[in-house]
């Protein structure tokens, strides 16, 4: 039974009723005839409903009900970092200082936004061990892009052209190859151990004089932190590559460890997630990527810089890569970041990693009773699960990611990573209550039950939603963006 349809609007529309009133017009009418060429002008009027005010508002009120986010419920999406959206964030990105600038505004009357990021420049510096950061990466995946540009810049500097390669283990987030391959490089896959961690043998075995870097997602996209990194760095520099670090999931290891004292030359952090910039439902994002003193020179340009006491955009950068983004980044998820960061200060940006990883550890330890765990390790701020158990019953894990729908959760991250059969991979955040843990624990512990005793009430599910079992692919293939009576 899927709940009713309750957004009608174009059915409800009533001929002649109007849900705004305007108030008299104090300038002369003009002719639209006139002044829109005729090749542009609608030959009827547009079907729009016609409602009341009350009308509109239940309607989009009703739409906004059928979505699933944060400040509606537990969101533990593996890997995507699902955590509370501070609203102090908000009423910061909303001053008008920041929210009404204009990006071609003369620099002298837009000194506080400048001073704003240079500043978060700065915190991230510091919370990276990087020499120098650029704002302007709009993305995770774009700051991979970004720095492995720069990559190519300075080994082209050097006259080394022939390191054409980009060495990503197959625990790396599913980004990093793609991103690899449009900057342009070759990406050659190093295979995990069965422990889940990066093989050294096997890397031995592709680093040369061809490579250009290694990217490596840490904690990998298993949660788990990769334990060889100091050797890792010795094999890949000892062959004249850079490392790269896929910073995105910083949540597990913020304020405890930086990359740039792990021997890593460029990393990129996305702001949307750890740093509390909405996201999902494909909103701005921000992806900041920091580097070491060399790479500096090839950074996107205007990089943001002081003058004695006055913030400049020096543009009179030679071997600047150019610009990655129209502008200075996503300005609006900046400011929030640097809101989270100030008002959070070091000592609860450290609790943030102790908490996040602590929820997933916990988590992890009571499902391994009801699913299959296959790296019985500590992890970091995530875990993954198999579902092979409930599989061989007939469940699969996209059931049971359906079946979680009717007890209002939104499922967790599924089929991957793809090295792990029927993945489920859940990152509870530290954010979240234990209260809040355990109630979804006992519904996972439930479903595993009735994936036992009736394993039709979970692979018909979802029962509670507006709509039931979609085709996926043809969803996403042939979407219908537009209503149509
Ligand atoms: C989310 C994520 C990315 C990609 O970030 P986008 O902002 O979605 O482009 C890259 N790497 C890891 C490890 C991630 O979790």
């Amino acid at each position: 039974m899927h709940k009713q349809d309750q957004a009608l609007i174009f059915e409800s529309s009533k001929p002649g009723r109007i849900g705004y009133s305007l108030p008299e017009m104090d300038i002369p009418e003009v002719n639209v005839n006139e002044l829109i060429p005729q090749g542009y002008l609608r030959e009827e009027p547009a079907e729009l409903p016609e409602v009341s005010e009350l009308d509109i508002i239940r309607h989009y009120t009703a739409l906004s009900k059928r979505n699933h986010g944060l400040d509606s419920g537990f969101y533990p999406l593996g890997s995507c970092t699902m955590k509370y959206n501070p609203k102090i964030n908000e009423s910061v990105a909303r001053l008008n200082g920041f929210a009404h600038l204009h990006p071609l505004q003369d620099e002298s009357s837009v000194q506080g936004a400048l001073e704003l990021m240079y500043d978060l420049q700065e915190h991230l510096k510091e919370i990276t061990g990087m020499d120098e950061v650029t704002l302007q990466p709009a993305a995770g995946a774009h700051g991979e892009w970004t720095g492995l540009m720069l990559i190519r810049a300075f080994h082209e500097a050097n006259g080394d052209a022939a390191r054409t390669k980009v060495i990503v283990p197959d625990s790396a987030h599913g980004t990093n190859p793609a991103s690899a391959s449009v900057a342009g490089f070759e990406t050659i896959t190093v295979k995990s151990n069965d422990r889940g961690l990066v093989d050294l043998a096997d890397l031995k075995r592709v680093v040369g004089g061809d490579t250009a870097a290694l990217m490596l997602t840490n904690p990998n996209t298993l949660g788990l932190f990769e334990e060889n990194i100091v050797e890792m760095a010795e094999i890949v520099h000892g062959a004249g590559g850079k490392l790269y670090y896929d910073g995105a999931n910083l949540n597990a290891v913020l304020s405890k460890a930086r990359p740039g004292d792990m021997g890593f030359d460029v990393v990129h952090l996305n702001l949307h997630k750890t740093f509390t910039g909405p996201h999902g439902g494909g909103g701005p994002g921000s992806g900041p990527v920091g580097v070491k003193a060399e790479l500096i020179p090839f950074l996107p340009k205007p990089v943001i810089a002081k003058n004695g006491e006055e913030y400049i955009l020096d543009y009179n950068r030679p071997q600047s890569i150019g610009r990655v983004k129209p502008y200075y980044g996503n300005f609006g998820i900046n400011v929030r970041a640097y809101a989270y960061i100030r008002s959070m200060g070091a000592i609860g940006l450290k609790s943030v990693t102790e908490y996040a990883v602590l929820n997933a550890n916990y988590m992890m330890r009571r499902l391994s009773e009801h699913y299959d765990l296959p790296f019985d390790k500590h992890c970091k701020h995530e875990f993954v699960l198999s579902g092979r158990r409930q599989k061989k019953l007939g469940v699969r894990t996209l059931d049971i990611a359906k079946r979680l729908l009717d007890f209002g959760y939104h499922p967790p991250t599924i089929y991957f990573p793809l090295n792990v059969e029927e993945c489920i991979m859940i990152e509870p955040t530290e954010t979240e209550s234990k209260e809040t843990l355990d109630a979804f624990i006992e519904v996972m512990i439930k479903i595993a039950k009735e994936a036992e005793e009736c394993p039709e009430i979970v692979q018909e599910a979802p029962y509670t939603t507006v709509v039931g079992r979609l085709d996926e692919a043809l969803a996403a293939r042939k979407p219908v963006l537009r209503y149509q009576k």
